[in-house]
């Protein structure tokens, strides 16, 4: 696998950072996690994207929906309402499974029929995708051939720092291209910055949601220093402000001590993200990734070229 630099046209009409929206049932993901049990998604995944996307619409502000294909499947007026209010769909996969933890063929059944079934409801091209828990990483080079396989422009997957769940440390921290025999295709990595010698994440979910807007606000600051464009991430769930699910609950208090917490960790800060992110949007120039990458609409029939010129800081690391 090669990577090269991207390049891309300054243009003041673009956004400077993209804001990307991973939807997803906390409750569906959750449970197949720690219970083995498959359920339904359930409304709230409905409610906190429309929450989301009525504090988009009165900021004007667009962005970038990974969308789960049997969220999609559930609910697809839900979909519907994310086209039609331009923002951009992508695929999450059809049952976020997580590309290291599957067989190359599971991962293009899975990634078809999440496309197809973005595409039947969106009516409209998707072209990008975010690997569920970030998991394509240097165990998954085939990952990149599925995806150029079915025409995707894009994958926005790869942490370029040393998580304790996922990551790359070794990865740049600005898109570039992969090349897999005669196909390339795009990756936009998550946004970290580079401190006390250290990578440290500051591209949202979590980290929003754990520490306090000033860092995630100077983060960003950096990231246009130094002429870098932030790609941030979080779950329509994080804001959710009444996670009651009773049997949920139920399940959730007989469990081990390590699902508990992992559940708690899960509801820190809920109530604050809405704000933050609020001010986020307010403070900086986010939009689509398609938009801010410059990426071309296009219909299914393959990737296309990119607009090339030199930018700053390429492949630094
Ligand atoms: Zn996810």
């Amino acid at each position: 696998m090669t990577r090269s630099a991207v390049t891309r046209i300054e243009s003041p009409s673009s956004p400077k950072h993209a804001l990307t929206i991973d939807v997803e049932c906390y409750y569906q993901i959750f449970q197949r996690n720690y219970f083995a049990t498959d359920v339904q998604a359930t409304r709230e995944v409905v409610t906190c994207t429309e929450k989301l996307l009525d504090l988009l619409a009165s900021t004007g502000v667009c962005g970038t929906f990974f969308i789960v294909g049997r969220v999609a499947e559930t609910f697809p007026s839900l979909v519907r309402r994310i086209v039609n209010e331009n923002h951009e769909l992508g695929s999450h996969g059809f049952s976020h499974i997580y590309v290291n933890k599957v067989t190359e063929s599971e991962f293009r059944d899975d990634l078809r029929r999440s496309r197809e079934t973005l595409e039947d409801i969106g009516g409209t091209a998707v072209c990008g995708f975010r690997a569920p828990q970030f998991s394509l990483d240097r165990s998954t080079p085939w990952a990149y051939d599925v995806l150029c396989d079915l025409g995707f422009q894009y994958d926005s997957s790869v942490f370029p720092f040393s998580g304790r769940h996922y990551g790359d440390p070794q990865a740049p921290l600005v898109p570039w291209t992969v090349q897999r025999g005669n196909k390339s295709i795009l990756e936009i990595p998550m946004t970290v910055v580079k401190r006390l010698g250290r990578r440290w994440p500051a591209a949202g979910g979590g980290y929003l949601r754990y520490l306090p807007y000033d860092w995630n606000a100077s983060a960003i600051r950096q990231v246009e220093r130094e002429h870098r464009h932030a790609v941030v991430y979080l779950h329509p769930y994080e804001l959710a402000d009444n996670t009651s699910n009773p049997d949920f609950d139920v399940a959730v208090r007989a469990a081990p001590w390590k699902t508990r917490f992992a559940h708690r960790m899960q509801l820190i800060n809920r109530g604050k993200t809405v704000n933050k992110l609020s001010k986020l949007i307010r403070q900086f120039d986010f939009g689509t990734i398609r938009d801010v990458f410059q990426l071309q609409h296009r219909s299914n029939s393959g990737p296309v070229e990119r607009l090339r010129t030199p930018q700053r800081n390429m492949l630094e690391r």
